[in-house]
């Protein structure tokens, strides 16, 4: 049973990482979005509640969130990567309550490079496809302001503006923090500046040093 949570700030490659791990051990990745729809989908019972809230316009409560991750993460018995949450502190207190963690990856990047790198996000006003227009973006739309996939205008979306950007990652540094401190012992913190392969590389290796010990 190997239990991950990835930490890090928006385009510090938590994605890419996560996705590369899914593979190595077999365990999904599970982000917190992706777990309401499928809850909702399902119609269990948080699911239906959720719902409730969603249509109305209004927040998920912290706690229904919860005890979704917990209906999800309860089905999963070699493990999993959870992407998203515990997203603060009160977060995090509940899902000590429902389960134990081995893992917390942290994906360190300065802040500059975190707002370099999401200030070439564009995205396809047509087909909602996202492209990088960074010189060393990834994906690099093949002409400039198109979309590959159905030739739509390529535009930067209001919460890629810097200012939007500024303010989620000072959410995060805000919210993260405690969290990080709970866990202390668990905590692995790595440089998300390197290239992904090596960061990928550092990942597996804490992991398989001290799962060959268990
Ligand atoms: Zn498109």
């Amino acid at each position: 049973m190997i239990r991950i949570l990835l930490f890090g700030p928006q385009g510090a490659g938590k994605g890419t990482i996560g996705a590369m791990m899914v593979d190595k051990y077999g365990i999904p990745l599970i982000g917190t979005g992706q777990m309401l729809r499928d809850a909702i989908k399902e119609e269990t019972e948080l699911g239906k509640t959720a719902k409730g809230y969603m249509d109305k316009g209004n927040l998920v409560p912290a706690e229904l969130v919860a005890g979704i991750v917990n209906e999800r993460v309860q089905k999963e018995n070699k493990g999993y990567i959870l992407d998203g949450f515990p997203r603060n502190l009160e977060q995090a207190e509940m899902f000590d309550q429902m389960d134990d963690v081995d893992y917390i990856i942290v994906f360190e990047v300065p802040k500059d490079m975190s707002l370099y790198r999401l200030s070439g996000r564009r995205t396809c006003k047509e087909c909602g496809a996202v492209y990088n227009v960074n010189p060393d973006g990834f994906p690099h739309p093949k002409e400039e302001g198109r979309c590959d996939k159905c030739g739509g205008e390529l535009i930067q979306r209001d919460d890629d503006k810097p200012e939007a950007i500024e303010q989620r990652l000072k959410t995060y540094q805000r919210e993260t923090k405690p969290i990080l401190e709970r866990y202390k012992h668990k905590v692995f913190t790595l440089d998300a500046t390197l290239p992904v392969d090596q960061i990928f590389e550092k990942t597996t290796e804490i992991i398989d040093k001290k799962e060959a010990r268990k």
